[in-house]
């Protein structure tokens, strides 16, 4: 059984679906931070069979936009003094603003530099968004 120190300050991202560990991290940029980082990946876990798990030994800002369009099945524990603060579920964001880009070339969020990207989520189960200027679909995969 592998063992690995807890962290008494910080974040950790759990129940990560197994592969996607890595991703997360690269996405949000941990390799930035000013902080001790940790990525576990195929941690035996009693739900996931397999799961990847982020511990960061400092209280940094996720984002969990980007954390929701990756792995839906994460969570994410607030630690402090050593012990669990808060637990938060990732969802799939309703709205994304300037993260990506509007795949219909004649939109005006393609055309036009000042024109920020705006979608709103399309409740079909797929993470799929509709462009807020010209309706056109986008299946957004990170
Ligand atoms: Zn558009």
């Amino acid at each position: 059984m592998l063992k690995v120190t807890g962290i008494t300050q910080g974040i950790v991202i759990d129940h990560i679906t197994s592969g996607n560990g890595l991703k997360i991290f690269n996405k949000l940029k941990l390799d930035k931070i000013d902080a001790p980082v940790v990525l576990l990946m195929k941690v035996n876990s009693h739900i996931l069979g397999k799961k990847d798990i982020i511990k960061i030994q400092d209280h940094v800002n996720i984002d969990m936009t980007i954390l929701g369009l990756i792995d839906q099945n994460a969570t994410v524990n607030i630690i402090k003094n050593g012990e669990i603060t808060s637990k938060s579920k990732v969802e799939i964001p309703k709205k994304i603003k300037g993260l990506f880009q509007c795949k219909n070339p004649r939109c005006i969020t393609t055309v036009d530099d000042y024109a920020i990207s705006e979608f709103t989520l399309v409740p079909n189960g797929k993470v799929q968004y509709r462009c807020n200027y010209c309706e056109e679909l986008t299946e957004y995969k990170l």
